[in-house]
């Protein structure tokens, strides 16, 4: 089977002092084998909470689970219900099947001890091997991910390092235990454009050789053609449209994708044609009081009064998996082809 994650239905609440923040709020997806997954959305839509759920991170309280499922195929092949997992069992799956990175790689990494310490530590706690073995693989993991001279940086503490070069000893971890999938949150938002065309590529040719699924969480719509074969995009803790790469680019159908498209910088196009970027407008809205209806109406330039903001919109397929939120795609479809 190529399924090695589904997630269905999930809730993720918090309770604040204010009221409850439904920070995910019926979330559905999966990921199959050797597959990149982009989960793309402003700050606040869902999509890191969606991950750490998945891992189990989620602080409880003030955080709760409020409803899902999320079944994973682990390493030995039998499909497990992560949410229901006993603790030390999940413990095992966050060493052993999913690894994670994250935006800034100086939160994750510990500053007093050298990085080889740091990835030997994951090698001996996983993978059972004596310090010393855990040292060569190390430097091993440090020349797959393209960092020069490894022993020597073996030797280096993550303040000794630039920016792009801590991501890829984050990588080199999370990939020191043979994940069959890699949560990578926001893991080049930090980095220079160039840095970040790097670890990009860096993470693709990764994968192609050791063919592990990727989920990859991001603002930027700009960086995902490249990286992913599907696409979710989320917006205030719903999925508002998932389709394959290709459609989402081609054949956007929720207003919230085409604005997020509309503010990516197109580099195919001379200075002189390039568009200004048209921001989406307005901001995204405090979660404790999400607009009703579909959340987006606020901003959305579609919007009809009186609909939109009654009921959230269903989630329909609009034709081989293409899956949109908006009660309007019929007719956003037929006015881009016209
Ligand atoms: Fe815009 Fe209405 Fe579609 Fe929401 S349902 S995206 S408000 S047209
Ligand atoms: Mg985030």
């Amino acid at each position: 089977d190529k399924r090695l994650l589904e997630v269905k239905g999930l809730k993720v609440h918090f309770k604040t002092d204010e009221g409850i923040v439904k920070a995910v709020d019926g979330v559905s997806y999966h990921i199959d084998k050797g597959e990149t997954l982009a989960v793309v959305g402003e700050s606040g839509s869902g999509k890191s909470v969606s991950a750490l759920a998945m891992m189990r991170l989620i602080p409880m309280p003030p955080g709760m689970i409020a409803g899902g499922e999320i079944h994973f195929r682990g390493k030995d092949g039998e499909v497990k219900e992560l949410l229901s997992l006993p603790e030390h069992e999940m413990r095992r799956i966050r060493g052993n099947d999913i690894a994670m990175i994250f935006q800034e790689p100086m939160t994750s990494l510990n500053p007093v001890y050298t990085v080889g310490d740091q990835i030997a530590e994951a090698i001996v706690l996983h993978q059972g091997k004596s310090k010393k073995e855990a040292l060569e693989l190390a430097a091993d993991m440090l020349d797959l991910v393209g960092i020069p001279e490894p022993h020597k940086r073996l030797k280096n503490y993550p303040h000794q390092m630039s920016g792009g070069m801590r991501q890829r000893v984050m990588i080199a971890m999370a990939l020191s235990c043979n994940p069959s999938l890699l949560i990578a949150d926001e893991p080049t938002t930090a980095l220079d454009v160039t840095i970040q065309a790097q670890i990009l590529e860096l993470m693709k040719k990764l994968q192609e050789e050791i063919g592990m699924s990727i989920m990859f969480i991001t603002h930027d719509l700009g960086v995902v053609a490249e990286m992913a074969d599907r696409v979710v995009v989320m917006y205030a803790g719903r999925a508002v449209e998932e389709a394959d790469v290709v459609n989402t680019y081609k054949d956007p159908l929720h207003p919230y994708t085409m604005g997020l498209l509309n503010s990516v910088p197109r580099v195919d196009e001379s200075a002189v044609n390039q568009q200004r970027l048209e921001a989406i407008p307005g901001n995204v809205p405090n979660p404790l009081f999400l607009p009703p209806g579909c959340a987006f109406h606020p901003r959305c330039k579609y919007a009809v009064p009186g609909v939109c903001d009654q009921e959230i919109p269903p989630l329909e397929d609009a034709g081989n998996g293409h899956m949109v939120r908006c009660v309007r795609w019929r007719e956003i479809r037929e006015e881009a082809h016209a």
